[in-house]
């Protein structure tokens, strides 16, 4: 590396340019991955909080690279967001979702599933529509779908968020706040949003901070909002949420996230 000049201006860095040259690899990568159909969905079941029944599963994306295996989203979805790869690849996870969802609903008919959607995806004119045509593909009924928007997607541009909910209502899918807790959202904002569900974000799940929980929940039932805990990892964890009156758990301690094939022989024992 060269040595930073008197002015302490760094003219190049080797690890700089490695970077950069990663992010190019990367972005190849992904446009070659949407058309080689190197993703796959993992889901992880929802279960009722007070009698422990699977509720429904939430579909996480998972990208088989190449040559460097399972890629997480934390690896990829920033990038697939900047360079707008997230439309395409969103509604792939849609349909898929959708579809597995329907196939499943054969055996357990009233399973929701949970999309996750990114905000680029949130603001797209074109989604309402791609939702509709996930569902009416699949046969799956609008109300077994659950689109999961964080704070931040939501609060970017609340009166165009509040148009596009409107539209997804009017379909009858459900709407969940993601990672909530972690955001800036109001509690006007909450009650003006046609929202059904919160995901209570894991880092407060994992505090067991009792007190912030039943704040949390109070806050929920009064708003007449569904409750997911995401993030259980714990006996005591799961203990206190039951006994808060949780209406759904999430996490590690009741089951990781799963190929479709694992979920199938757990539906069909
Ligand atoms: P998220 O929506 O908050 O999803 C929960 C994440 O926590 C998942 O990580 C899940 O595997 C992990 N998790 C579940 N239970 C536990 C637990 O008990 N302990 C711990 N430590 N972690 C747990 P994953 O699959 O790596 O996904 C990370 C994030 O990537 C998701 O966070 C979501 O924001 C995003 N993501 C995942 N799939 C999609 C997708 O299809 N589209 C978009 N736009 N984003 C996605
Ligand atoms: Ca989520
Ligand atoms: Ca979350
Ligand atoms: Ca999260």
């Amino acid at each position: 590396a060269k040595q930073a000049g008197k002015n302490g201006v760094r003219l190049y860095h080797p690890a700089m340019g490695e970077a950069a040259a990663e992010r190019v690899d990367l972005e190849r990568d992904l446009r070659q991955a949407l058309d080689g159909q190197q993703f796959t969905l993992h889901y992880q079941g929802q279960f009722d909080g007070a009698t422990g029944a699977l509720q429904g599963f939430e579909a996480l994306v998972r990208w088989q690279h190449a040559t460097q295996g399972v890629l997480l989203p934390s690896k990829f979805i920033g990038m697939a967001e900047e360079t707008q790869l997230i439309l395409p690849l969103g509604v792939w996870v849609l349909q898929e979702a959708c579809r597995q969802a329907a196939a499943w609903h054969a055996v357990a008919p009233r399973l929701t599933i949970s999309v996750n959607v990114s905000a680029v995806q949130f603001e797209h004119p074109g989604f309402s529509a791609a939702v509709r045509e996930a569902l009416d593909r699949s046969g799956l009924p609008a109300g077994c779908l659950i689109l999961e928007l964080t704070e931040s997607a939501v609060l970017r541009d609340p009166t165009a968020a509040a148009a596009q909910l409107t539209h997804l209502k009017r379909l009858g899918v459900r709407v969940a706040l993601d990672d909530f807790g972690t955001g800036q959202s109001s509690l006007s904002l909450l009650h003006s949003l046609p929202i059904d569900e919160l995901k209570i974000d894991r880092s407060f799940v994992q505090s067991a901070n009792r007190v912030l929980l039943e704040v949390m929940l109070h806050l929920a039932q009064g708003l007449n909002l569904r409750v997911v805990a995401e993030g259980v990892e714990t006996a005591d964890q799961q203990a206190l949420l039951r006994m808060l009156g949780c209406d759904s758990l999430q996490g590690y301690l009741l089951a990781r996230p799963a190929s479709a094939e694992d979920v199938r022989s757990l539906l069909i024992p």
